[in-house]
């Protein structure tokens, strides 16, 4: 039986697009070959290649003052590439603590330069998004996180910074609108929202590439992969190509616009059901709700096991919350129907019944 998937990550991706992937392993593009053994240099692949990278061009709206680059190593090699690329030795970045990601983000940065954390939610187990702190003039960035795939918690606004906004959005990238005049740059392991693991996107305004004036690695320099399309060396072909297929399923859905709506509906469904439903409560602040990760309690510790138990009957799966948190997590990314959150609220008003 198929599952309901609300794993974290790497996380759901739409059926058509694991099956057209699935295909391209077996032939790729009437090619006679898989996909998986041609070359990286072939213009089959340029052309994956050179999709992918419209795509994030046009749904993000991101115009030509920003490369878009496909990288590996994860968002957490950007927490490093970050700072080597755009802070300056002795120079001044600002970061806001939001979770463990946001915090080794802080980490990584410290070693190129140093590191002002203008407001942290740490003393409350990150349960809320730091509001109203002084945002600084005299730093090279601002780092935000803007959802937090632990403790479901995500930035609804982001704050009017005077300094461009470096972000993390591993988590909810491309699943609401933004407007990208405030960004140098963002990142996003592809896994939790927009493609398999294996690929991160770099989307970096060109004329922040360099502003260290550091010299650098080759393949931790942003400047080599823009000028070398992504192709310094092997890109990750496959996850790249089934991210390709992703972003052209989310343009088909309607893009940013169209998903907003969707993932509003569907954790409206989801918190309502928890709010209303006397054996379960939230663990964030209601106005910093996550679209993408819902964190919840059952009010009787004793429930944990049993719901578990019952979830996993109805082919629910990848609910169990994350150990800093504990209880449950839904992760209803794009790709996740609103069709299996409602079985998600039927099995909780069910046990509600049973057990209340
Ligand atoms: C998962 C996650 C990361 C880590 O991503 P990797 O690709 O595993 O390095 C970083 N930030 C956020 C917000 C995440 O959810």
């Amino acid at each position: 039986m198929k599952k309901h998937n609300f794993s974290a990550g790497p996380a759901i991706l739409p059926q058509s697009v694991m099956q057209e992937a699935a295909q391209a392993c077996i032939e790729f593009n009437g090619m006679g070959m898989s996909l998986l053994e041609i070359s990286h240099r072939s213009k089959q692949f340029d052309a994956v290649e050179a999709e992918a990278r419209a795509l994030v061009h046009e749904i993000g709206g991101f115009d030509d003052r920003f490369a878009v680059l496909f990288l590996s190593g994860g968002a957490s090699t950007q927490f490093a590439l970050a700072p080597m690329n755009l802070l300056k030795d002795g120079e001044k970045a600002a970061y806001v603590d939001t979770g463990v990601w946001a915090s080794k983000a802080i980490k990584e940065a410290k070693l190129f330069g140093n590191v002002e954390v203008l407001a942290s939610s740490k003393e409350a187990n990150y349960n809320y998004i730091p509001k109203g702190y002084h945002l600084p003039y005299d730093v090279a960035y601002l780092h935000l996180t803007s959802n937090n795939t632990i403790y479901g918690t995500q930035l609804h606004e982001f704050p009017k910074s005077p300094v461009p906004i470096v972000c993390d959005m591993s988590s909810d990238m491309f699943s609401r609108p933004f407007d990208v005049e405030q960004f140098g740059l963002i990142y996003a392991g592809a896994q939790k929202n927009i493609g398999p693991a294996g690929v991160t996107v770099v989307i970096v305004r060109k004329d922040l590439i360099g502003r260290s004036e550091r010299k650098l690695p080759s393949m931790f320099d942003y400047k080599l992969h823009m000028e070398n399309g992504s192709m310094y060396n092997t890109p990750p072909v496959f996850p790249l190509y089934v991210t390709m297929l992703t972003l052209r399923w989310l343009k088909e859905q309607g893009g940013l616009n169209a998903i907003q709506k969707h993932n509003e509906e569907k954790a409206a469904i989801l918190y309502n059901e928890i709010d209303a439903n006397p054996l379960f409560k939230g663990t964030v602040a209601v106005e910093d709700r996550s679209l993408m990760n819902v964190c919840f309690l059952p009010t009787n510790p004793a429930h944990e096991e049993p719901f578990m138990v019952a979830a996993k009957a109805a082919g629910i799966d990848g609910i169990k919350g994350h150990r800093s948190v504990g209880g449950f997590r839904a992760s209803i990314y794009n790709a996740m129907p609103q069709s299996s959150v409602q079985v998600l609220v039927d099995v909780m008003r069910e046990f509600a019944k049973q057990h209340g």
